[in-house]
């Protein structure tokens, strides 16, 4: 098994990599070899993953359309990379009639324009190559819808069709795209949830991860960040080369029902 997560001589770039599951991803893409840029808002949080991978921290808030597009600039770090890994992303939870329409730009905005750009600054690169691997970090939410959760589940269901896509013209050039679909992470954007969500269904915030967001999940708890850095590791090898176009889905059973 060790042989087949060596990535050694890839770079990596991992948006969102401050914090939760970007966090998990490109510590574990460096722990198989990788050299990782590490992108985020937050710039403590990724200086500290910088440090605690050896890779580079750049400090970009997503949001902010002229530091993406220095972000993709020719020589830049995106334009150069093995392998793209889309994650940062954010959550609003409010009923349709109350979602404040700048949120849900902002949520689209971070959470599928800029893959797309990063995306399309990557490959040239990775076709001269003849080599790329780009992972969408999507959820359950790329498949299945929430109340409450209007921009989330819209962005993520564009990010599968965008990965689709990416896989079609990619897959023939040695570049393949796939998303990874998790159910409920223990990271900080859940735990930001679950005040939202209390309010939202009108319980108590103690009963929130068992009655809101374990539901419909077979294996009742919450995954963690490193399970889903797991796979991604693997997506990322050589071995992975003929999955392409598709969704992974880490539910605990959630979408078997
Ligand atoms: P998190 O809040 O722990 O980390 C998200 C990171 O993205 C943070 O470091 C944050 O600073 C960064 N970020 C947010 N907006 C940014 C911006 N404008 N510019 C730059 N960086 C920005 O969240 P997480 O739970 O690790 O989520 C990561 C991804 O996984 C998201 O796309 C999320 O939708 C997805 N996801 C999470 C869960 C879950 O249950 N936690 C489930 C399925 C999918």
């Amino acid at each position: 098994m060790a042989a087949l997560l060596d990535l050694t001589g890839r770079s990596a770039v991992v948006t969102g990599a401050g914090s939760g599951i970007g966090a998990a991803i490109a510590a574990r893409l460096a722990e198989a070899g990788a050299s990782v840029v590490l992108i985020d808002k937050d710039a403590d949080a990724v200086a500290r993953g910088a440090d605690a991978t050896g890779g580079r921290a750049v400090v970009v808030d997503l949001a902010d359309e002229d530091a993406v597009r220095d972000l993709c600039a020719p020589g830049g770090p995106v334009a150069g990379a093995d392998v793209l890994v889309n994650n940062a992303g954010l959550q609003h939870v409010a009923p349709l009639e109350d979602f404040p329409p700048e949120r849900f730009a902002l949520i689209l905005r971070v959470m599928l324009q800029v893959p797309f750009e990063l995306v399309r600054a990557a490959l040239p690169s990775m076709y001269e190559r003849g080599w790329g691997r780009v992972l969408n970090v999507s959820s359950v939410h790329g498949l299945r819808a929430s109340p409450h959760k209007s921009a989330y589940v819209a962005a993520k269901h564009g990010l599968e069709g965008l990965s689709k896509v990416i896989a079609l013209e990619g897959g023939g050039r040695g570049v393949t795209s796939n998303t990874l679909c998790p159910g409920y992470v223990r990271t900080p954007l859940v735990e930001g949830q679950i005040a939202a969500q209390a309010a939202a269904h009108g319980i108590p915030e103690g009963e929130v991860v068992a009655k809101v967001m374990l539901t419909n999940s077979a294996v009742k708890r919450l995954i963690e960040p490193a399970e889903v850095a797991e796979l991604a590791a693997y997506l990322c090898t050589d071995g992975a080369s003929y999955a392409n176009g598709s969704s992974f889905v880490l539910d605990g059973g959630w979408t078997a029902r």
